[in-house]
């Protein structure tokens, strides 16, 4: 290996380790998505980068929202961007978060990353504030209209191990779970 291919490898490797870990989404029926997420209590500079990491899983998978039990850690964590990457600004990261008001109605179709494919109208709140805390443990509230309150509304749910599927009729729900049984059947899960 000549020198120049030397430093290209290592760049490259340092390059990696820089974007991170691009963590695996989980899909339906992993039982992790079922379940309520653990309290975080350590706000260290390990919550800082799996944070990073859920921020670049979530882009990977071309999401808006993205909750920790969805990539397997059953903890109360949600990373959301409703301007996927075109405004830093619009990061939101909510750690043990609570919807402590809500008003309105809002009726739009919804997916979900664990769910590929299935999309459906769900009835949610239209406007939001929600008590969280930041990476450092500081508690904050942040109040939202329209898609994101949506996706706060959603992300939230992922913490209690409910699935936007959970909030539609039973008979949209069932008819849903028959197709993604289909869809097991035929390897395209
Ligand atoms: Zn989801």
């Amino acid at each position: 290996m000549r020198c120049s291919e030397i430093s290209m490898a290592i760049a490259s490797r340092f390059e990696r380790t820089d974007v991170g870990k691009i963590h695996e989404v989980v899909k339906w029926p992993n039982p992790v998505l079922s379940k309520p997420g653990e309290r975080v209590t350590v706000f260290d500079a390990k919550l800082k980068k799996l944070v990073e990491e859920m921020f670049e899983s979530m882009y990977a998978a071309q999401g808006i929202g993205l909750a920790a039990p969805q990539i397997s850690l059953s903890q109360r964590l949600t990373v959301i961007d409703c301007s996927f990457r075109k405004n830093p600004e619009e990061k939101v990261v909510l750690i043990n978060p609570e919807i402590i008001e809500s008003r309105g109605k809002q009726v739009e179709e919804e997916g979900c990353l664990s769910l590929p494919e299935i999309r459906d109208k769900v009835t949610r709140a239209e406007w939001v504030k929600v008590r969280a805390q930041d990476v450092t443990g500081k508690t904050f509230e942040i109040e939202g209209t329209e898609l994101l309150a949506r996706a706060m509304q959603h992300e939230i749910d992922h913490l209690d191990g409910v699935l936007f599927i959970d909030r539609l009729s039973r008979l949209k729900r069932d008819l849903i779970i028959r197709k993604i049984k289909k869809m097991q059947k035929n390897g395209e899960w």
